[in-house]
């Protein structure tokens, strides 16, 4: 006979699984300490004596143990445990650990160690506080490492090579091939931050965080496996609670898999010992015993949209318990969908509209790739083939449904007043529905584009770079630099309703110029491109120009006096007029001119090239270098611009300078900066 584990009811239990959430964003000080009364007092219902122990379950542990920090300063040959693989970052490599059992961000040198290795660092002990998963850690700049042991226990070094070997059944392959390792392991390392991006537009981001699926098919695995040995349910429940730490590891602890599998611990523990736990029950204690290991756990993003996408999928297929498949699942993934959406809303700003469809379309094919990518991995690598097309069809459904609507807090509440409306409305008039249904599509729903007029020129918000956009009319757009970031200049350029751009200037390689520019190829249509040529190219020039010539795409490298008419506007080539030795003063340079005003592209250029540039007389200025001081001050001057703009972000060089503001302000130019204005939109037809 089965019994009940604990006799309360669920929604008892759902209002301690709420209490400790609120209690631990407490302990964390997101909250003061009076959200607790409060949410006592909201929870009146709720077992006195079970909230006392979730309260003390999570604050005593912090009492008692407060967090340490460890002494700044040069360390040698310290311990570390690396708590995630070596990750590559925008400034290099990076790990978690704990140093001293405290938890710290790691700077690494190189990639040389693994998950759950304990290496010995020799470095600096920072003062900065790197913040992950919601949780501050100290940084330490690593110098050198050395790896002591790869994993010291049991799980870490089982975890570390199931995660090891599907890195190396999946490497060498396509993007999508690189996929399967997301959707096996979390592991993304092999998939480019554009795809990551449109998974996450798309609402698809969930299937490469693993969760409670992948916990699922481990542990089904782990039944295959113990089959042979005849053992009844119980102890293979016992052997699945065993094997549970191993995925863990395999998965890089991730805040998702956490939850799903201390949920699956709970359920196997009941098993094992003949008793049933209701859903509930199961998402309550999960929550509370995480939470009082780890507060920190209920600031990580991933565990809040893990956590409340579980609960909307089981409410969403409880409401559909009658119908048939189709409409069940539709109904578990509207359910996830609606109850992630406040927190989307929250953390992001917007939430995908079609996403329940996505995923629909999506579930069953990300199930089959895994299927197949895990046969493929443990058996013959001829199943890895078909387990890519499917990866490299949903990477194709990631990107059609990343351009599908989003609605942002005003969508929703539209959206929620519209649908009032309509409820309201549905039988005296039909016709008033219909309307209600098109004002709101029209205005909240349909992306809103900001097309530029003829003779416009957009100096796109890029952060620290450039990215300037030049719009000839009839659909002719030219682009100088696409800033360092792909994601972002792909979406600047999607706000202003671009999809081909006849002309793409490289002024020249540096990341901040050329970076952005490399994801854009095959995504945008590029009529031809122009870039500086040797002897400076760099890693991310060259990777754009590769991909471009293998699309074929002419690439040009244009002397001074080439000219060309976009439209309304014409762009004439005045430099690099000869080689130079700093890859700055190297850039290209251009002369704009529209039907009233004029205007001068600068790139980098420093005082040499600067020099051999002179009687220029110009409207608009595009300040060099972001504003650097590297530029001489007699020259920007005689430009005349009545216009500056500087195309600047957040940096650690100082840019812009003061007296390269002061000094273009004081000759009477109005001096716009991106890094304060956003996007400089400039009119050269009026
Ligand atoms: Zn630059």
């Amino acid at each position: 006979m089965t019994h009940r584990i604990v006799p309360a009811p669920s929604r008892l239990w759902l209002a301690h699984g709420v209490l400790a959430c609120v209690v631990a964003v407490t302990a964390t000080g997101w909250l003061p300490g009076w959200a607790i009364v409060v949410s006592l007092v909201a929870i009146l219902r709720a077992h006195l004596l079970t909230m006392a122990a979730v309260i003390l379950a999570i604050v005593l542990p912090r009492l008692l143990w407060p967090p340490t920090t460890l002494p700044h300063g040069a360390i040698e040959g310290r311990v570390v445990t690396l708590s995630t693989a070596p990750t590559s970052g925008q400034f290099g490599w990076w790990a978690l650990g704990t140093l001293d059992d405290v938890p710290v961000f790691l700077e690494l040198p190189d990639d040389e160690a693994e998950i759950a290795d304990s290496v010995l660092v020799t470095g600096i002990v920072t003062d900065d506080v790197a913040t992950f998963a919601g949780r501050p850690r100290q940084v330490v700049r690593v110098e050198e490492l050395v790896i002591a042991s790869h994993g010291r226990s049991i799980y870490g070094s089982a975890g570390a090579s199931i995660r090891r070997h599907v890195a190396q059944r999946v490497s060498g392959g396509r993007e999508g091939r690189a996929l399967l390792a997301g959707f096996l392991v979390g592991d993304t390392s092999g998939v480019s931050d554009l795809t990551i991006e449109a998974m996450k537009k798309a609402g698809l981001s969930h299937f490469v965080a693993v969760s409670g699926s992948n916990v699922a098919l481990f542990l089904g695995l782990v039944a295959i496996v113990s089959l042979p040995l005849g053992i009844g349910p119980r102890r293979r429940a016992v052997a699945g609670l065993a094997a549970l730490p191993v995925f863990v590891v395999a998965t890089g602890f991730e805040p998702s898999v956490l939850r799903a599998s201390a949920m699956a611990a709970l359920v196997l523990a009941g098993r094992a010992m003949d008793m049933t736990i209701e859903f509930w029950q199961v998402v309550a204690l999960a929550t509370i015993g995480l939470l009082a290991l780890d507060p920190w756990l209920v600031r990580s993003v991933g565990f809040q949209l893990s956590l409340v996408a579980t609960c909307g999928v089981l409410v969403g297929s409880r409401l559909s318990l009658a119908a048939g498949w189709l409409r069940r699942a539709l109904m578990a993934t509207v359910g996830a969908q609606v109850a992630v959406a406040p927190l989307l809303l929250w953390h992001f700003g917007s939430i995908p509209l079609f996403s329940p469809l996505a995923n629909l379309i999506a579930a069953p094919l990300v199930t089959l790739a895994t299927a197949l990518a895990i046969s493929g991995v443990v058996g013959p690598d001829l199943l890895l083939v078909p387990a890519e097309w499917i990866a490299t069809v949903i990477i194709e459904i990631a990107n059609t449904a990343a351009s599908w609507p989003q609605v942002g807090w005003l969508g929703v509440i539209t959206a929620a007043l519209a649908a009032g409306a309509g409820i309201r409305l549905r039988h005296r008039s039909p016709r008033g529905v219909a309307l209600v249904a098109a004002v709101f599509v029209a205005f909240v729903v349909l992306p809103r584009t900001e097309v530029l007029e003829a003779g416009e020129v957009a100096f796109l918000d890029v952060g620290q770079g450039d990215a300037i956009l030049l719009a000839g009319g009839d659909g002719l757009y030219a682009l100088v630099d696409g800033g360092r970031d792909p994601v972002l200049l792909l979406e600047r350029l999607e706000h202003h309703g671009v999809r081909h751009v006849a002309l793409v200037v490289v002024t020249h390689g540096d990341a901040d110029h050329a970076g952005g520019l490399a994801g854009i190829t095959g995504r945008i249509g590029i009529g031809e491109i122009w870039e500086h040529g040797d002897p400076h190219e760099m890693a991310a020039s060259r990777r754009f120009l590769a991909d471009a010539s293998n699309l074929g795409i002419p690439i040009v490298v244009p002397h001074p006096g080439h000219t060309v008419r976009l439209g309304e506007l014409v762009i004439e080539v005045l430099g690099p007029t000869r080689r130079y030795a700093s890859p700055n003063d190297q850039s290209i340079v251009l002369l704009v001119t529209g039907p009233v005003r004029s205007m001068l592209l600068t790139g980098d250029i420093e005082q040499v090239a600067q020099s051999e540039l002179s009687d220029i007389s110009v409207n608009v200025l595009k300040v060099p270098h972001h504003g650097a001081g590297t530029s001489d001050r007699d020259w920007l001057l005689s430009t005349g611009a009545e216009e500056a703009v500087i195309s600047v972000g957040a940096n650690e060089f100082g840019h812009p300078v003061p007296w390269v503001v002061a000094a273009l302000e004081s000759a009477g130019s109005t001096v716009r900066r991106t890094d304060l204005d956003g996007t400089v939109i400039i009119d050269l037809g009026t």
